[in-house]
């Protein structure tokens, strides 16, 4: 949304590279990290930098963290100064808070604690990286639900003009294609007379086990 304004707690790699893509775009971006060297290392990815300790909720009051439109807890290691963050952070009233977590365990206390949306970067890095070494052309892969992804999946030459209906691909493999990405054209309305050109980007969504021979195929 335009206008938004974010802060950043914990200057790690994650948290760096949060902050930094959201300066990038232009927006407001205040970054928060305890130590005073990481705050040195990336006073100039953010619109403000301070140093404070996230776990003090006078320091997160001093900084105004309430004006924010959205905070990102991107402690990492520091499991018990992650979940004390987010949990001062709901108490505070933010009204959106984004919490990285190591392990599904963690997870689920970030959202028992008050996290809006948590975020699990390796666990989700790792899924995808799978998938595309499986089949390379699997460019992305979101786990929806326990059994249920979408996948972004580049179409092979033997789609090469062929229609979504002489493809069949949801009566082949019960996946169904939500959208075709065609150069900077996106399509997100794909009828059965669409045709598929090699390199197009064919975002479907199906149960693990169909995508999974969708993939094999492609
Ligand atoms: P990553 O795995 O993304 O690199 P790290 O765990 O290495 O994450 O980094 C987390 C950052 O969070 C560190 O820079 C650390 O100083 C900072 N941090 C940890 N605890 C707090 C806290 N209570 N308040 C503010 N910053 C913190």
């Amino acid at each position: 949304m335009a206008g938004q304004s974010y802060a950043v707690i914990g200057m790690g790699r994650f948290g760096a590279s949060v902050a930094q893509a959201l300066y990038n775009m232009g927006y407001d971006v205040m970054v928060i990290d305890e130590n005073e060297e990481r705050i040195q290392d990336h006073i100039n990815i953010a619109t403000h930098a301070v140093q404070a300790d996230s776990t003090d909720e006078q320091a997160l009051r001093e900084v105004g963290i309430r004006n924010f439109d959205v905070v990102v807890v991107a402690i990492g290691a520091d499991i018990q100064a992650s979940i004390l963050t987010t949990l001062i952070l709901k108490e505070m009233g933010v009204k959106m808070i984004v919490a990285k977590a190591q392990n599904e365990r963690h997870g689920q206390v970030l959202y028992k604690v008050g996290a809006d949306r948590v975020v699990f970067p390796e666990r989700d890095m790792g899924l995808r990286l799978a998938h595309n070494l499986v089949s390379p052309n699997v460019l992305d892969f979101v786990e929806l639900a326990e059994d249920y992804s979408i996948a972004e999946v580049a179409a092979p030459e033997k789609m090469d003009g062929k229609s979504l209906q002489e493809l069949d691909i949801r009566a082949k493999f019960g996946v169904n294609v939500m959208a075709i990405k065609s150069g900077n054209s996106f399509n997100i309305a794909p009828s059965a007379s669409d045709t598929i050109k090699e390199g197009d980007v064919l975002i479907v969504i199906g149960h693990n086990d169909d995508l999974k021979k969708f993939e094999e195929e492609s």
